[in-house]
């Protein structure tokens, strides 16, 4: 097949497409499920996968919420990457609905070619992006092994082909006292409460002390039990982020020595969980650039990249250090509109996102037709790819 045919081709199947892909991204975003718990989504995007003859493999890694769709043989292999993953009660403030309705119709677009594909399509989903780091898991088990790029996109407020983001890990930090009546005899308590909030503080006294770039942000999950009982097991969420892995490992011995002070100010003990680390990202400039020119002939202007101050980061960190790797953005909202906010998620519901998503569809599954039919265009990927390092802002 020549490549004017396979790009015709995967215009015409987007088109077919697009009423039973916005009807699955209207239903994800109307039934949010959190990081690790996105059984419907995984399950309705599954079912779409084996009734248009992709091989299916499910669970995944390890993960119940994680899937493979598969078509094709053989190298190179193109995957498209979905998150499905909602946010604890604002929902899909994160236009995770399009990431993966998007994904699945560039992945189906680029399979209706059928036993004309060089090579072999995948949809991977990759759950628990906003805690669990479903990507990384993938990663370390193997997933992306014989994978030679990997594409997806990220609905927001600019559209732009890429931008750097920082590491982050997550610190649960969890304070034992000794509980006491909090009136009759607090001298017998040692109170975890009073740990937290030391805690708090130090990290709060260490802000002016640290990269601009760098961002330090927490929760207190638990802070005791009842009012007239010294608590005596206390619980917090903190995220500390950094430009790049290194960094992020270096700030997070100092938040934890905040904690051990705490603890030994307020005579309690300390333990620790870390979740896993994002890394910073490496975009493929040539692969990103390429969707751009699709995007751009689909009627959407591009915004230069934002390679300036402290920013949100994801799994795709990780994957995007180890193979070819782009995560460009989709402007659904107005310049401005926060993230994880819930403009945001109404936005991600709306009739023109549905409509800019499948833009970036065909743009994506343009870009897969190139990787797949032009090998010298797919060593330009990979080549950047041996040369290049990660993004890093300015
Ligand atoms: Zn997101
Ligand atoms: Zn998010």
């Amino acid at each position: 097949m020549y490549l004017e045919d396979a790009h015709r081709k995967v215009s015409q199947a987007i088109h077919d497409l697009a009423e039973p892909i916005i009807q699955l991204s209207h239903k994800i975003h109307d039934n949010p499920e959190t990081s690790l718990n996105e059984h419907q989504a995984a399950q309705w995007i599954t079912e779409f996968l084996s009734e248009r003859g992709f091989r299916v493999r499910k669970p995944l890694a390890g993960m119940d919420t994680a899937f493979l769709g598969e078509m094709g043989a053989e190298k190179p292999v193109v995957a498209f990457l979905l998150e499905y993953d909602a946010l604890p009660e604002i929902g899909h403030a994160c236009g995770h609905n399009l990431i993966a309705a998007g994904g699945l119709a560039a992945g189906a677009a680029l399979a209706s070619l059928g036993t004309d594909l060089p090579g072999t399509v995948q949809v991977i989903g990759t759950p628990g992006e906003e805690k669990d780091g479903g990507k990384i898991i993938e990663l370390e088990a193997g997933v992306f092994t014989e994978v030679d790029a990997a594409l997806m996109f990220h609905p927001g407020s600019t559209t732009m082909m890429w931008r750097h983001s920082t590491a982050v890990v997550e610190l649960t930090v969890q304070f034992h006292g000794v509980a006491a009546h909090a009136a009759g005899s607090p001298q017998q308590g040692r109170n975890a409460l009073a740990a937290m909030i030391q805690f708090f503080v130090a990290v709060d006294g260490m802000r002016q002390h640290i990269a601009e770039t760098s961002r330090l942000h927490g929760i207190i999950r638990h802070g005791g039990s009842a009012a007239n009982v010294i608590p005596d097991f206390t619980e917090a969420e903190m995220l500390v982020r950094a430009i790049t892995s290194d960094d992020t490992r270096a700030l997070l011995e100092r938040v934890r020595a905040c904690a051990e002070g705490a603890a030994l100010a307020t005579g309690c003990t300390v333990t620790f969980a870390e979740g896993p680390l994002y890394s910073e990202r490496k975009n493929n400039h040539t692969l990103a650039t390429r969707v751009g020119e699709y995007l751009q002939s689909l009627g959407h202007p591009l915004e230069e990249p934002i390679l300036k101050g402290g920013t949100g980061s994801s799994d795709i960190g990780n994957v995007s250090l180890a193979i070819p790797a782009i995560h460009p953005y989709l402007a659904i909202a107005p310049q401005g509109t926060p993230g994880h906010s819930i403009r945001m998620r109404d936005y991600a519901g709306s009739d023109e996102a549905q409509q800019a998503m499948l833009h970036m569809a065909e743009a994506l599954a343009h870009a897969g037709v190139d990787l797949m039919f032009d090998p010298d265009f797919l060593a330009l990927v990979k080549s950047e790819f041996a040369v290049s390092g990660p993004d890093l802002p300015a």
